[in-house]
């Protein structure tokens, strides 16, 4: 099988071209196949949340192991309504950041139209509300949730681009959402909220700045030795070629992943790319998957000895850029 691509780079929104598209994504869905789908944090790889065979495709198509649980997505709060319990804290949660990049663990509804491959046996769900306009619409167009990791072999690095889905995926999904390249880069936050007591189970695409804002209290820590995501093992979001942190050069024959220009000008890395030549976070965020990719090809080529990277500040969307190269650069599972 090789992986069908519905273009969107050339398609307005809201015209009747958008919506065919649309429908000819929403028909293979509905028959239990798989659709790598733009969303604003990075590529998902979209199934039928009810259906469960087309979410164990998912789990064999990643790679992924049984007791990761994935995130429903939802077009509208009615439908998380009808997927999880929200407390007054969720909900002003929710009214403030979505749609947007927050996923939000909830206690599930035992009517939720999930299937248990998808729960991993656990009594709560995660469901989030997505900004972008093909995801969203695509939910609507089903009119139930669908479910969405990245659309990557599990433990590799996500994809924000559709030529990044069709490299790994390509050949074991039925088509791929081509919209150019993703808006935020980085995946969601995801924070679970027990009535009151809001808890960082992963930091994305909200900051917990952002977050804290709003509830007006610190963010509860997460116990240290429970796994809840996927995104927490130690290994994750990993290049091919080894990765070194914190960085002021690169060794001989080290590619070098910069941000803000701090390398000296004398130095002169195997391969270079700057993350954003100005400092900007946000768009930091945006090139991490890409540029870790691009330079992975290049060490792979080239048989370079590895990737170094600059150090990064840890405020705003830089907590998340930061986790997922701790999570890159750590001693792999395998
Ligand atoms: P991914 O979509 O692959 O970026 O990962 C989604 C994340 O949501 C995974 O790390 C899941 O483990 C996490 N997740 C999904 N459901 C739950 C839940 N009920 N409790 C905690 N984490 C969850
Ligand atoms: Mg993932």
């Amino acid at each position: 099988m090789c992986a069908q691509l519905i273009d969107f780079t050339s398609t307005p929104k809201g015209g009747a071209e958008f919506q065919a598209r649309i429908s000819r994504a929403r028909d293979i869905l509905d028959h239990g196949g798989l659709v790598a789908t733009p969303t604003e944090t990075v590529y998902g790889l979209c199934a039928d949340a009810k259906n469960d065979e087309a979410v164990a495709k998912i789990y064999t198509a990643k790679g992924r192991p049984s007791f990761n649980p994935l995130i429903a997505h939802v077009s509208d709060m009615e439908m998380a309504h009808s997927l999880v319990d929200l407390s007054p804290m969720a909900h002003k949660l929710a009214a403030a950041f979505w749609p947007g990049p927050l996923t939000i663990v909830a206690p599930g509804r035992d009517t939720a139209q999930i299937s248990p491959l998808a729960r991993a046996g656990l009594s709560t769900l995660a469901v989030r509300l997505p900004a972008h306009p093909i995801m969203r619409a695509l939910i609507s167009s089903l009119g139930r949730a669908l479910v969405a990791p990245s659309a990557n072999r599990s433990g590799s690095l996500s994809p924000t681009t559709a030529e990044a889905v069709m490299e790994g995926l390509g050949a074991h999904i039925d088509a791929i959402i081509d919209a150019g390249p993703c808006e935020v880069g980085v995946e969601s936050t995801i924070i679970k909220v027990a009535a009151d007591q809001v808890t960082l189970l992963r930091p994305g695409g909200v900051s917990r700045e952002q977050i804290e804002t709003l509830t007006g209290s610190a963010l509860s820590a997460r116990e240290q030795a429970k796994i809840e995501a996927p995104g927490m093992l130690a290994s994750h979001y990993a290049p091919r070629a080894p990765l070194r942190l914190n960085r002021d050069h690169a060794a001989p024959g080290e590619a070098f992943l910069d941000f803000a220009g701090s390398i000296a000008d004398t130095d002169q890395p195997a391969a270079y790319l700057d993350l954003s030549p100005s400092g900007n976070l946000a768009e930091a965020a945006t090139n991490l998957f890409s540029y870790l990719r691009q330079l992975d090809i290049l060490c792979q080529r080239d048989n370079l000895r590895g990737i170094a990277a600059a150090p990064i500040p840890g405020d705003a969307i830089g907590e998340a850029i930061n986790d997922r190269l701790a999570r890159a650069a750590a001693p792999r599972n395998d």
